[in-house]
């Protein structure tokens, strides 16, 4: 048998390898990588992935070769630098390839079926036909809420946009065109439409912009794989830099990949994309319709579409052709997929500019100690923006001490309160003065855990191994881990003594802030609060047309808003997520707090902000009161090479997961022996942590265990890892065993 004869084949079922078919008579030379097959596989048909020529097994094997029996497409779905990807995650995350690539693909093309072309090439697109809500929808906020989003997002967008982000959207932007609001157009989609091209571009770059852009042309010109990373202050303008560099390789005639952690939370980003790019722009997120994400992939595959601006799975996008790929806000840990395949799109996404040759540029005003080691050992070169859009100066940071700046005592209710005197001030004086306060707390409910007065027991779920959170709007207790909620026990269940409701949560902070400051308009923007899409567009639009003076947040409010009447952000505790068990605290504290503390003074008034904490002395918080990331990031990185964890080492963690805790147990000591006796030579210097129960030890009723491994290099773990991977087969049913390479979770 020849090679030409073989084809090598991913099947899409959760199957280690690729497969060796033969290639039929009928279908020589019709068939090219990438594309769609059928093959039988075990006793039935299943989809298959064409990769390209196969190398011919031992004689004993081939004679049980079965041939592919049909082709499903025309041009293959996937585009070769894709394949060099998913192969790479499938080789990396320990992941079976063919569920690699089926978690890729739109929906529409996971089944054995024959491609079908996506309708529509006409699309809906609503036009808003004012620049500002009206006082006659304050009464109407859905359709109040889908007119904002219209605005956010440049005042144009596909109606398939529109209501996915608001859900009921077509009925409500209806009602918009009734009101004479809205205009509904229709369009053929044709390629390279550039609508509203001048539409909010800057003039003149600043110096830093100008240098950065200089930068990153030449580098498009140039051509081939260049990595930067983006270093620059909140508010510097660095999606002006992305969108000058997407320019450039539009005018090379190149696609671009865009990445960014969340689209609810950034409509104004994607907004300045689509008026610069019009329809060159697809936009990827995770809920469009199964129609839409194959349209999206089969427009960017034709190349019809050349820029995709998506979350993380966008990763994945077919962009034709591509030159650029952009990572912005490359520290957010939404990049880490933690289910199924668990990747990390911010590292795929280098390693796909460098299998397709492209130039990457990572994005932050906080980079991740990953990207700066990176850059440290000349990896990536360093663009860098220290200085504000206009001269505006950066917000003043001082610290609250609460060991000395005690809050006043309660006036109605018997909690402790937590707003400080000098944090009551400023927001009394900010709001005097018309203008608007950001309350940041990473903590959603109302107090964070119950506590007995008398035996000291603490309130926990039966199901999970973490206290409930007391939310006073519902009543109840509730889980952040398994979502059940309880009635509030009045009593402790172990000794009858009563209940203390302690830790702090935002909305305790919300009820707090209108106790004091009764003129306030107060709102809180957490997961409890923004039930849906809609809710949180609203809540945004109605903050930014100013209907709102506070706002009280989780890390929700510190993503990358820009609300130009914030002058003052205080920060409610500094100390909450110092604490957890995770080698990433520091650095998720430092960059929480520069980030929230970015939202302050964007427009035209200076910013300031006010931190309190009990921990004064903590390096993060230090450091952030002089805006001293450089210092962090020099100390933190000695403090990981000195005890080994990333990105002085690489990690791999083992997590079991079972409803009985002596079965799991007995299968992590089972694991921990399999590895202890396939662990390479020392010299290669692997290490074995556990097995140990994982600092939450049960999550919905099943016990946890994990099994950390760390490595100078990858490759020093990659064997063990493929072993592993092999090893899990016999592995009982009833406990479940994940690999999670570069584990971001600790928990
Ligand atoms: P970052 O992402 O770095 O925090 P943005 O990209 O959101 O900052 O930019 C901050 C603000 O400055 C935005 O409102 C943007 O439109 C504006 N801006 C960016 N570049 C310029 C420029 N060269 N001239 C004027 N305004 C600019
Ligand atoms: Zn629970």
């Amino acid at each position: 048998m020849s090679p030409s004869n073989l084809a090598s084949v991913a099947v899409g079922r959760p199957v280690r390898g690729e497969f060796t078919y033969v290639v039929p008579e009928g279908l020589t030379g019709r068939l090219s990588p990438g594309q769609r097959i059928l093959v039988p596989f075990g006793r039935s048909m299943s989809l298959g992935f064409f990769l390209g020529p196969a190398t011919p097994p031992p004689e004993a094997e081939s004679v049980k070769l079965k041939p592919i029996m049909k082709v499903l497409e025309d041009s293959p779905s996937l585009p070769p630098d894709l394949i060099a990807l998913l192969r790479f995650a499938a080789e990396h995350y320990r992941y079976p390839l063919g569920e690699v690539i089926k978690s890729a693909l739109p929906p529409g093309l996971t089944k054995a079926e024959v491609e079908k072309e996506a309708k529509p090439d006409v699309q809906e697109f609503a036009v808003a036909l004012v620049t500002e809500a009206p006082a006659i929808l304050r009464r109407a906020p859905a359709q109040s809420a889908a007119l904002a989003y219209l605005l956010a997002v440049g005042g144009r967008a596909p109606l398939e946009e529109v209501a996915h982000a608001i859900p009921g959207a077509r009925e409500t932007l209806r009602k918009l065109v009734e009101r004479g609001l809205v205009r509904i157009d229709e369009e053929v989609i044709a390629p390279g439409v550039k609508e509203g091209l001048a539409q909010g571009r800057p003039e003149q770059l600043t110096p830093e912009q100008d240098a950065a852009v200089k930068e990153l042309h030449t580098a498009i010109d140039t051509g081939g794989f260049q990595p930067f990373l983006l270093h620059g202050v909140t508010g510097s303008g660095k999606t002006e830099v992305y969108l000058r560099a997407v320019e450039r390789a539009l005018a090379h005639g190149k696609g671009s990949l865009v990445l960014v952690p969340e689209i609810a939370l950034t409509p104004q980003l994607v907004g300045r994309f689509r008026s610069r790019f019009g329809a060159e722009v697809a936009v990827l997120h995770s809920g469009l319709k199964d129609r839409e994400r194959l349209f999206h992939w089969q427009a960017l595959r034709k190349g019809t579409v050349r820029i995709a601006v998506g979350v993380r799975s966008a990763v994945f996008a077919p962009v034709e052709n591509l030159g650029l790929v952009v990572v912005d806000e490359e520290h957010d840990p939404s990049f880490k997929q933690e289910d199924k395949l668990r990747y990390q799109a911010r590292d795929l996404a280098v390693v796909r500019a460098k299998q397709a040759g492209a130039v990457v540029v990572l994005g932050s005003a906080t980079p991740s100690l990953e990207t700066l080691e990176n850059t440290r050992r000349g990896r990536y070169r360093k663009l860098e923006l220290k200085n504000r859009v206009d001269d505006r100066p950066m917000p003043t940071i001082s610290l609250v001490d609460l060991r000395q700046e005690r809050p006043r005592e309660p006036l109605v209710h018997e909690e402790a309160p937590i707003l400080s005197p000098p944090l009551l001030d400023a927001m009394a004086e900010t709001i005097a003065k018309g203008q608007q306060v950001i309350l940041f707390l990473n903590r959603r409910g109302h107090s964070t855990f119950l506590i007995c007065e008398v035996c000291g027991t603490s309130v926990k779920c039966s199901e999970c191994d973490v206290c409930l959170t007391y939310h006073r709007s519902q009543n109840r207790v509730v889980c952040h881990y398994c979502g059940v909620a309880h009635p509030v026990p009045e009593h402790c269940r172990e000794c009858t003594g009563p209940l203390l409701k302690m830790g702090i949560g935002t909305e305790r902070v919300e009820a707090e802030v209108a106790e004091r400051i009764p003129q306030a308009r107060v709102a809180r923007l957490d997961r409890d609060s923004a039930t849906s899409a809609e809710r949180l567009t609203e809540m945004l639009a109605s903050f930014a047309r100013r209907e709102i003076d506070v706002l009280v947040g989780t890390q929700m409010v510190a993503k990358g808003h820009d609300f130009p009447g914030v002058t003052l952000v205080c920060v409610v505790m500094a100390d909450t997520s110092l604490a957890i068990p995770d080698f990433r605290a520091a650095e998720r504290t430092f960059h929480l707090l520069t980030q929230v503390a970015g939202r302050a003074g964007r427009g035209k008034d200076p910013g300031r902000v006010l931190v309190q904490t009990y921990n004064p002395e903590a390096d993060p918080v230090k450091r952030m009161l002089v805006h001293d990331f450089d210092g962090f990031a020099q100390r933190e990185l000695e403090r990981r090479k000195v005890l080994a964890w990333p990105p002085y080492t690489r990690m791999a963690a083992v997590r079991l997961e079972g409803e009985s805790a002596e079965q799991t147990a007995s299968v992590a000591r089972q694991l921990g022996d399999f590895i202890t006796r396939q662990m390479p030579p020392a010299s290669w210097g692997v290490r074995l942590l556990g097995p140990a129960l994982a600092p939450i030890s049960r999550i919905r009723g099943r016990t946890r265990w994990q099994l950390l491994l760390k490595a100078p290099t990858h490759a020093a773990l990659a064997p063990l890892l493929a072993r592993l991977e092999a090893k899990l087969v016999d592995i009982p049913s009833a406990v479940r065993v994940t690999i999670d390479v570069d584990p971001a979770a600790m928990l």
